[in-house]
């Protein structure tokens, strides 16, 4: 597997958003805030895990150049999709972005924007 260079691993803001349960409906992507990966700490919006990721969790998927300009999962104030955005390889379709809580926490919906 190709490793991705430091700089290139930095560009992650750490804001947590692509390692929260999500669905995409149409023209909507649903970010559950209730709902995340294991390794996922809501406090500090940090992967515990982030250096071992790729190897221990095996639903964690690296972000790459390519998802970076095709992958309509990740929201536009993700730091790879505004880098690829600034050299005009954003390629994905637009998307609502819209966020909600799952019914085990026993809240509505939070909030929607666009994309
Ligand atoms: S959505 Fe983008 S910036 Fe946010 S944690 Fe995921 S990869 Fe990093």
């Amino acid at each position: 597997m190709r490793k991705e260079s430091t700089s290139w691993e930095n560009t992650c803001n750490r804001c947590g958003l692509c390692c929260h349960e999500k669905v995409i409906v149409g023209n909507t992507v649903v970010y559950d805030l209730s709902s995340y990966c294991q390794y996922y700490d809501p406090k500090t919006h940090q992967c515990t895990i982030y250096l071992e990721r790729l190897e221990i969790e095996q639903r964690c998927k690296r972000v790459t150049r390519f998802t970076a300009m095709f992958a309509s999962y990740l929201p536009d104030t993700c730091a790879y999709v505004q880098k690829a955005r600034a050299k005009h390889l954003r390629f994905a379709p637009k998307r609502t972005i819209h966020f909600a809580r799952s019914a085990l926490s026993g809240d509505d919906d939070d909030s929607s924007l666009s994309n």
